[in-house]
C-alpha cells in the first residue's frame, strides 16, 4: 500500500507554519476560514480520533465510515481545500472519495470556463 499523508497523521512541519501564503485561492473556491498555505486546521481534524484505515477503503469498500467521520469535522471545507490544491489522488477527504472530488474539480473548471 503506498504511503499517504492523512491531515492527522502530520504533524504541522516547521516550514508549513512559517511559510507566507502561497497563491490566492482558485477562484470559485468554497469560502475558507484559514488562508492559503496555512495548515494549523489539521490540528482540528476529527478523524485524529479515529482508525486512519477507514480513510483509505480498498477499491469497492465503503466509505461510509469515513464520510460519517467528516460530515461532523469542523475543518471539513479546509481539508476538502487542501486535498483539491494539492491534488490528493488516493481516500476520503473533506467527506469526498477521489471521484467525488474529480467531479467537484471538472465542475470548477466547467463553470470558469463558462
Ligand atoms: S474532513 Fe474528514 S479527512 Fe478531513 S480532517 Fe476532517 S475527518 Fe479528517
Amino acid at each position: 500500500m503506498p504511503s499517504f499523508s492523512r491531515p492527522h497523521l502530520s504533524v504541522l512541519s516547521e516550514a508549513a507554519t512559517s511559510q507566507p501564503a502561497a497563491a490566492a485561492p482558485e477562484a470559485g473556491a468554497w469560502p475558507s476560514a484559514t488562508p492559503a498555505g496555512d495548515e494549523s486546521w489539521r490540528l482540528e481534524a476529527l478523524c485524529a480520533e479515529t482508525d486512519p484505515e477507514a480513510f483509505f477503503p480498498e477499491k469497492g469498500g465503503s466509505t461510509r465510515e469515513a464520510k460519517r467521520v467528516c460530515s461532523g469535522c469542523a475543518v471539513r471545507l479546509e481539508c476538502l481545500e487542501y486535498a483539491l490544491s494539492n491534488d490528493e489522488r488516493f481516500g476520503i477527504w473533506g467527506g469526498l472519495s477521489e471521484r467525488e472530488r474529480r467531479q467537484l474539480r471538472q465542475q470548477r473548471r466547467l463553470r470558469l470556463s463558462a
